[in-house]
């Protein structure tokens, strides 16, 4: 794993070869407009003699600066007009950089520019998504056929709520608990979830408990290079797979309480899946934690081919998962 500084240093050796692939992008169109135009390669001439003029100018008649100026504007409009005619962008003369603020350097006047940072971001959290095979799933390829009767109907429900949430993602959306026994979709519809929101641009970190509590653990014993609390805490979703598989040491159990409450205070969405039920979740985890989940999560029911679930289909009042146990 790679660390911080490190993320920063490839983000802007990243933003800086954009840079040079822009200027010489528009250097190259730039020289083929002016073999292939006539009138643009006339204007360029007299622009580089107006340039010349009003070096001269600058330094002996400055009077005469003002309508070199006028004239030099006249004949920026005259190109960007002809661009336009010939059906390119008034400005395709310049490189088209991706970051208007530091025009792809990397650095503005107030040290390093943001996209540097959003960038090194994105390199880190990728390094803490890196091991789930996201693209192997979407909403598209979640089938409902494996599901009948009343627990299809329930499927369906979720799957609305799953892609519902999606669509109307925020920085605070709210948070989920999705319960249910394992191979019930409930990877499938997170990771689909996941897929689309880190596509509108929000980091998103899906981790499986196990290991995000391990890396926390080494983090807490300094046994490590990289810290990643922050990103656990600060990200803009947090995905926690399969609660309840971890093992559990005085430690992690104190960390996952410091993640959980950290984003419930800041109010930033955190998705949960378990098959955990709220008595065994409060046996494993301590009334603390299992308080804060309850109060501040929406709770999913994943149903399947399982006659104890069965039994239980519940309402999707969260609340109601614990008293049903
Ligand atoms: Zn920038």
């Amino acid at each position: 794993m790679i660390n911080k500084a490190e993320c920063y240093a490839l983000a802007l050796q990243e933003v800086k070869t954009m840079g040079h692939i822009a200027k010489e992008k528009a250097s190259k169109l730039r020289e083929q407009l002016l073999n292939d135009h006539a009138e643009l390669a006339r204007l360029e001439k007299e622009m580089i003699a107006l340039s010349q003029k009003k070096m001269q100018a600058a330094i002996h008649t400055p009077k005469d600066l003002p309508l070199l100026e006028q004239k030099y504007t006249q004949l920026k409009q005259l190109q960007k007009k002809y661009l336009t005619t010939i059906g390119l962008d008034g400005n395709a003369f310049l490189p088209q950089f991706r970051c208007i603020n530091c025009q792809d350097s990397g650095i503005t006047e107030r040290g390093t520019c943001d996209c540097v940072k959003k960038i090194a971001n994105q390199k880190m959290l990728q390094q803490l998504c890196n091991q789930f095979p996201i693209d192997d799933f979407s909403f598209e390829t979640f089938s409902l056929s494996y599901y009948e009767g009343e627990e299809l109907e329930k499927m369906k429900e979720n799957y609305e709520i799953c892609r519902n949430y999606v669509n109307k993602f925020h920085k605070h959306a709210e948070s989920l608990y999705i319960l249910g026994h394992t191979g019930l979709g409930k990877t499938h519809l997170t990771f689909s979830m996941a897929k689309e929101i880190v596509a509108k641009g929000y980091s998103v970190i899906y981790c499986t408990a196990q290991n995000m509590i391990s890396t926390l653990e080494k983090e807490h014993f300094g046994n490590t290079e990289t810290p990643v609390q922050e990103y656990y805490l600060n990200c803009d979703l947090l995905i926690i797979d399969d609660l309840g598989t971890e093992f559990l040491s005085p430690v992690a159990q104190s960390e996952l309480y410091h993640v959980i409450n950290h984003r419930i205070l800041l109010k930033l969405p955190t998705i949960i899946n378990s098959n955990l039920e709220g008595t065994d979740l409060e046996k494993r985890y301590g009334e603390r934690i299992v308080s804060r989940i309850f109060g501040f999560y929406q709770g999913l029911r994943f149903v399947g081919n399982d006659v104890r679930i069965q039994k239980r289909v519940a309402s999707k009042n969260f609340k109601n998962i614990k008293n049903n146990t």
